[in-house]
């Protein structure tokens, strides 16, 4: 059974974590904002659900202790050790090739939703649904107006996450490639920064 997997930047990977084994995401170099899903092994058909997640937590925040829920409100997985003092998001969604269109790209942009398409049928499973990630490393914040932005998230080089699998999961994590220059959106450290790999280990 494979212990170790690293994301190169801007692609996906998967790994098998059995129920009572726990996952550690490294991210080495710091501000890397990592597309984090997770699957019922025996089922693809449940998946981590941010939302069904946000109301039970009564938080958008993912904070030590939270245990994250599938769509059918089971638990999947618990979040153990926060080592990258709080700089996660649920709120974000997955980017794909026409979010870098919407901001002028021309061509194949590396996109975190096509990570996850690939990395699932390496495992031999057709999703039809991106589920909404959990995006480690990466903040988002919410003014009293409603204004959604993304400001600079300075994370320490070798922070992590430990999560605990609650039931036999697929887990894949997308390095996230978003590399545009858009004002008060920093993922990643924004196209200041360059974009880095991601560890999963079972530890
Ligand atoms: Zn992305």
């Amino acid at each position: 059974m494979t212990s170790s997997v690293t994301v190169p930047p801007r692609e996906g990977r998967g790994i098998r974590v059995n129920q009572g084994q726990r996952l550690r995401l490294t991210t080495p170099k710091g501000s890397q904002c990592a597309d984090f899903f997770a699957f019922n092994a025996q089922n693809v058909q449940e998946y981590l659900s941010c939302p069904h997640t946000w109301v039970t937590n009564f938080s958008i925040v993912p904070r030590e202790g939270t245990v994250f829920l599938s769509r059918f409100r089971r638990p999947m997985l618990k979040l153990v050790t926060d080592a990258a003092d709080g700089a996660h998001d649920m709120l974000i969604t997955t980017c794909d090739q026409f979010r870098y269109e919407l901001f002028g790209h021309v061509g194949p942009h590396a996109n975190c939703a096509d990570n996850l398409l690939t990395s699932m049928r390496r495992f031999g499973y057709e999703i039809p649904v991106v589920p909404q990630a959990v995006n480690f490393f990466a903040k988002s914040h919410v003014a009293e107006d409603g204004t959604l932005s993304s400001p600079p998230n300075p994370v320490a080089a070798g922070a992590y996450v430990e999560i605990e699998a609650l039931m036999d999961l697929i887990v894949v994590v997308s390095a996230c490639p978003f590399d545009m220059d858009v004002e008060g959106w920093e993922v990643s450290g924004g196209h200041r920064h360059e974009l880095s790999e991601l560890i999963m280990d079972i530890v």
